[in-house]
């Protein structure tokens, strides 16, 4: 029998599956516990499980699905995978370690259908999604990296490999899972899901009983400089994304966080900041501005600081909240799909 990835599961389909075995009716909370508080590696550990029902699970159901490829950390803590799964692809994920905070950055799809031009995963196209067991799966690899040092898991940004909402099942089931008060229980505010935006998926998340923060990919404020960036945007213009936000906020009363990666000499002059403000005055939302991360083969810079200063005192200026987002390691190519671009070449 060819074994299931666990972490697929939610709490009512490992309900269903010991039910089918025969198994009481608790037995759902104490394998839940083991798995996903825990953060048990094995069955055969799960001690106050009936031999039987361990050497059952571990039939079927498999625990971890990666092996780690590469990893790379830096001197200020931030720590980067490149995780291997059973069909040979492989993702990256990230740990970015600060203060009072412990983020875990996941990817959703091998590859990236989106193809934004600045943007490493980007250039590698599109080779499947991910299960919800292998996105949560990131979370619990780094949850199990802190355990050890006795600290936790405290947000989770999707903003790894790939479009989330291109993937929007396995995605919301993979942080209801993390977000389970019966077992990893990480608060749904502390979860951000970044989209380029699908407008369809932004509507749907609106919709979503849970409190899970939206950030959503502007990076230019017109939409012809828009497409060049984020080819897959042709299909929502930049109007239909705003009415999308402002549906999300309407139903949540949550901010939206905009995100600018910002590009030398392409989307970083201070008309654009102005065009931006102009589109985002008077609405419940955040920028987040992100210097780009320089990545071997891409034909971008960052702005020096001077000028990153000045579009952000600018959008200040126009009334628009703003931060600049440093990019944490730079040193161990944290931009999204640069390890994975640099050990694919390295072979
Ligand atoms: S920036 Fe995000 S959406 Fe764009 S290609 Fe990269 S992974 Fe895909």
């Amino acid at each position: 029998m060819e074994k299931r990835l666990f972490l697929d599961l939610s709490y009512e389909e490992l309900a269903e599956e010991l039910k089918a075995l025969g198994e009481p009716a608790y037995r759902t909370q104490q394998v839940w516990e083991w798995v996903w508080r825990k953060l048990c590696p094995d069955f055969s550990a799960m001690t106050n499980l009936p031999l039987s029902l361990r050497e059952e699970l571990s039939r079927r159901f498999s625990l971890d699905p990666f092996t780690v490829l590469a990893k790379e950390c830096d001197e200020e803590g931030t720590e980067k995978v490149l995780l291997s799964l059973p069909d040979g692809a492989s993702v990256e994920a990230v740990l970015i370690r600060e203060e009072d905070r412990n983020t875990v950055c996941i990817s959703t799809q091998v590859g990236c259908p989106v193809g934004c031009s600045f943007c490493a995963t980007g250039q590698m196209g599109f080779v499947r999604n991910l299960t919800a067991g292998e996105i949560a799966g990131q979370v619990l690899y780094f949850a199990k990296v802190l355990e050890a040092q006795g600290k936790r898991v405290t947000h989770v940004v999707v903003m790894g490999m790939g479009e989330p909402f291109l993937n929007y099942e396995a995605t919301l089931k993979a942080l209801n899972n993390l977000n389970d008060k019966r077992g990893f229980n990480l608060g749904a505010r502390r979860i951000t899901v970044s989209t380029i935006g699908v407008v369809p998926a932004i509507l749907r998340f609106a919709q979503e009983e849970k409190q899970y923060n939206l950030a959503i990919s502007l990076h230019a404020p017109e939409d012809e400089l828009r497409r060049k960036l984020v080819p897959l945007a042709e299909r929502w213009p930049i109007s239909q994304v705003l009415s999308a936000a402002e549906a999300y906020i309407l139903a949540t009363g949550r901010r939206v966080t905009f995100e600018y990666v910002l590009l030398c000499g392409v989307n970083d002059a201070l008309k654009h900041a102005r065009a931006l403000a102009a589109l985002l005055r008077g609405k419940l939302v955040h920028v987040n501005l992100i210097p780009f991360n320089p990545a071997p083969g891409l034909p971008f810079f960052p702005p020096d600081e001077g000028q990153i200063e000045l579009f952000r005192r600018e959008l200040l200026a126009h009334g628009i909240d703003v931060t600049v987002r440093r990019s944490r390691g730079i040193k161990i190519q944290a931009g999204c799909g640069q390890l994975r671009s640099r050990v694919f070449r390295e072979k």
